[in-house]
C-alpha cells in the first residue's frame, strides 16, 4: 500500500495527500508558526507600551503599570522558546519519515511502469528524479510552514497592529505590501519554470554519468575518455546555461525589490516626521512604526527569498513527479482475474504489433502453441523472436488482436499472476548485487538451502559455486559483473528451475555458455520441461533438435514451421540457416 497519492500526481495533489495523512503533526506545526507570527508583533507592541510608560514623570509611573507588560514580555519569550524546541522535536520525527515514505512510494509506483518506461530512460535519471522529489518535498513543507506561513502571518499581524495604532500608516504599508506580494508571485511563477529546466538538465547530467560508468569497459577498450568527457561537457554546459538563466532573473528582481523598499522607507519617514511635527504621533508610535517597518521589510525580504527557494524546489519536485508518476502504460484491468494455467496452451489470435516510432512488426499473427508443446523460435537477429516473448508476458501490448492462455485473454489477467505463471530467462543475464544464494532464491521465496543447491546442480553451476571461497554467500558485484556471462546465465537458469512455472521461455539463454556446458544444461532442461509449455529462442540451432516444432521468423512473419527433420527435408529457409551453421562449425574445426 502506498502512503500517499502517487499516480499521476502533481505537486499540489501530492501535498494535499501528505497534509491529509499527517493532519495532526502539520496542524501543530502550523499553530507554532502562527504563534511566532503573532509574537513577532506583540512583543514590539508591548515594548511601545513600556516605552510610553517609561516616559511618564517618575511620580506618575506606577509599579504595576510597567511591571505587567514586562512580565508578559518575559513570559512570551519563555513560551516562544519552549514552543520552538517542540517544533524541532516534531520536525525531527516528521521529516525523515516523510522522506522514507516518499522514496518507498515512488519506487513501488515506478516498479510497475512498463518495460518500455525503463528502456527509454537512463537509469541514473530515474533515481535522481526520485531523490529530487523526496528531498524537495520535505524542505518545501518546512519552508511552507515554518517560514513562509509565519512570515506571511507576521505581515498581517503587523498590519493589524498598525491599523489600531495609526490608521494612515496601515494604508501606506498596505500599498507597499501589495506591490511586493504581486512582485513575489510574479517571480515565483518564473522561477518554477526556470528551475524545472535546471532539474531537467541536472537529471541529464546524472544520467550521462551513470551511462558512462555502465559502459566503462567499452570506454577503456576504445580509449574514448576524451569523447566521453566532451559529451559530458555538453550536458554540463546546458546545465550551466539553465542555472545562469535563473541567477540572472533573480539578480534583476532583487534590484527591483531593493528599489521598492527604499521608496517605502522614504515615504514612511516623510509621514513620520510630519506626524511628529504636527503632534499626531508619540515617540512610542514613532518607535513602533519604525520597528514595524523593519519587521515587515524583513518579512518581505524573507518572503521573496523564500519564494525563490520554494519555487526552485517546487519546479524540481514537479519535474520529477511529472515523469515518475505518469499513469502506468500497462496495468491491471479493473476487473482483472488471476490467470490459471492448468494446461499451458498459448494462442496468438490476429495479433498486430509495432514498437513506438517503428514500422509494423507483427501483422495479424495467428499461432497456436499446444499444451506442453516444446517450441523453438529461430530467425535472423531482429526478426521478432524476443518481441514474441515480450508480448506473451505483456511487457508490451499488441495494438490489435488477443493473446490467450488456457482460454483466458492475458489482457484480462492480473499482471502478477501472468508473470507468476511464466519463467523467463532473458537474453542478457543480469544479477542483483547480493549473494549467489539470494540470487537463486529469488525464484521462490520459501526455497530451502537444499532446494537451492538442487537447482544449482541442475543448472550445472553448483560445482563452480562450491569452489568459491565464500561459496553460496559470495556477493556477486553490481549487475553480476564478478561472474562470467555463462556463469551468470546458469544462476538465472537455476532461479527459473526453482520458480517452476507451467510456461517456460528461454531467450537465447544458453548462447553464452560453451557447447559442452550447454549440452549438460540441456539434459536438465529437458527434464525440467516435462509437463510444461516451453518456448526456446535459440541462436545455435543444435539446441532445438529435440523440439516438437520450430517456428522460423523473418521480419515479424512466421515463414516456416515444423520439426527439425521436416524443415531440413523441406530445404528452404531453415535448411539454409542450418547449413550455414554446420559450415561455420566445420570451418571452426578445421581452423582449430
Ligand atoms: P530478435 O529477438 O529476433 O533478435 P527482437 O524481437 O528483439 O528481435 O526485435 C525485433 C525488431 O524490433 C528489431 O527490428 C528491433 O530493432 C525492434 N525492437 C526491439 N525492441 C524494441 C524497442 N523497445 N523499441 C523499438 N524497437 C524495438
Ligand atoms: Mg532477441
Amino acid at each position: 500500500m502506498l502512503h500517499y497519492e502517487i499516480s499521476e500526481s502533481t505537486p499540489q495533489s501530492l501535498f494535499r495527500s501528505i497534509l491529509l495523512r499527517h493532519k495532526l503533526t502539520i496542524s501543530f506545526l502550523v499553530f507554532i508558526a502562527m504563534f511566532w507570527a503573532i509574537d513577532l508583533s506583540l512583543r514590539p507592541y508591548l515594548l511601545k507600551i513600556i516605552l510610553d510608560k517609561a516616559q511618564d514623570t517618575p511620580d506618575h509611573i506606577s509599579w504595576h503599570s510597567i511591571v505587567y507588560p514586562i512580565a508578559i514580555f518575559l513570559f512570551l519569550t519563555i513560551f516562544h522558546n519552549i514552543l520552538f524546541r517542540l517544533y524541532d522535536y516534531l520536525m525531527l520525527k516528521f521529516k525523515p519519515a516523510l522522506k522514507k515514505n516518499l522514496v518507498k512510494d515512488l519506487m513501488a509506483y515506478c516498479m510497475s511502469h512498463s518495460y518500455s518506461f525503463f528502456q527509454e530512460r537512463f537509469s541514473g535519471s530515474i533515481s535522481s528524479k526520485m531523490s529530487n522529489v523526496s528531498e524537495g518535498v520535505g524542505i518545501i513543507i518546512e519552508i511552507g510552514i515554518n517560514r513562509f506561513l509565519s512570515q506571511f502571518l507576521a505581515i498581517i499581524v503587523a498590519l493589524i497592529t498598525l491599523y489600531y495604532v495609526h490608521f494612515m500608516f496601515s494604508l501606506v504599508f498596505m500599498v507597499w505590501i501589495m506591490v511586493s506580494l504581486w512582485h513575489i508571485q510574479y517571480m515565483s511563477k518564473h522561477i518554477v519554470k526556470l528551475s524545472k529546466n535546471v532539474s531537467d538538465a541536472s537529471v541529464e547530467v546524472n544520467g550521462k554519468i551513470i551511462d558512462t560508468i555502465t559502459n566503462m569497459i567499452a570506454i577503456r577498450s576504445f580509449n574514448s575518455y576524451q569523447r566521453e568527457l566532451k559529451m559530458l561537457e555538453g550536458f554540463l554546459g546546458e546545465r550551466v546555461k539553465k542555472e545562469a538563466e535563473i541567477e540572472w532573473f533573480l539578480l534583476k528582481n532583487w534590484v527591483l525589490v531593493g528599489v521598492n523598499f527604499v521608496t517605502a522607507l522614504g515615504v514612511s519617514f516623510y509621514f513620520l516626521v510630519n506626524g511628529l511635527i504636527q503632534g499626531h504621533l508619540t515617540p512610542g508610535d514613532f518607535a513602533l512604526i519604525i520597528f514595524l517597518y523593519t519587521s515587515i521589510s524583513e518579512s518581505l525580504w524573507g518572503l521573496s527569498f523564500l519564494v525563490s527557494q520554494f519555487s526552485r524546489l517546487w519546479g524540481q519536485v514537479n519535474q520529477g513527479l511529472e515523469d515518475l508518476t505518469k499513469l502506468h502504460e500497462i496495468r491491471d484491468d479493473d476487473n482483472a482475474n488471476p490467470l490459471v494455467v492448468p494446461r499451458g496452451e498459448i494462442v496468438f489470435y490476429n495479433v498486430s504489433f509495432k514498437y513506438k516510432n517503428s514500422p509494423m512488426l507483427f501483422e495479424r499473427q495467428n499461432t497456436v502453441i499446444n499444451p506442453h508443446e516444446k517450441i523453438g523460435l529461430v530467425g535472423l537477429s531482429g526478426s521478432g523472436k524476443s518481441t514474441f516473448a515480450h508480448l506473451l508476458m505483456r511487457h508490451f501490448e499488441p495494438q490489435e488482436g488477443r493473446i490467450i492462455i488456457d482460454g483466458q485473454d492475458i489482457k484480462q489477467a492480473t499482471l502478477s499472476s501472468l508473470r507468476q505463471n511464466i519463467s523467463y530467462i532473458p537474453q542478457e543475464p543480469v544479477l542483483f548485487h547480493q549473494s549467489l544464494l539470494e540470487n537463486i532464491q529469488y525464484g521462490c521465496d520459501f526455497a530451502t538451502n537444499d532446494m537451492i543447491v538442487e537447482a544449482a546442480k541442475k543448472a550445472q553451476i553448483h560445482n563452480t559455486i562450491s569452489k568459491l571461497p565464500n561459496g553460496y554467500n559470495t556477493i556477486v558485484g553490481e549487475r553480476g559483473l564478478k561472474l562470467s556471462g555463462g556463469e551468470r546465465q546458469r544462476i538465472i537458469i537455476a532461479r527459473a528451475f526453482l520458480k517452476n512455472s507451467p510456461i517456460f521461455i528461454l531467450d537465447e539463454a544458453t548462447s553464452a555458455v560453451d557447447s559442452i556446458t550447454e549440452d549438460q544444461i540441456q539434459k536438465n532442461l529437458y527434464r525440467l520441461m516435462e509437463n510444461k509449455t516451453v518456448i526456446v529462442i535459440a541462436h545455435r540451432l543444435s539446441t532445438l533438435l529435440r523440439m516438437d516444432r520450430i517456428l522460423v521468423f523473418k521480419k515479424g512473419k512466421i515463414i516456416e514451421e515444423g520439426s527439425h527433420n521436416n524443415l531440413l527435408a523441406k530445404g528452404a529457409a531453415y535448411a539454409a540457416l542450418w547449413n550455414m551453421q554446420v559450415d561455420s562449425y566445420l570451418e571452426q574445426d578445421v581452423n582449430t
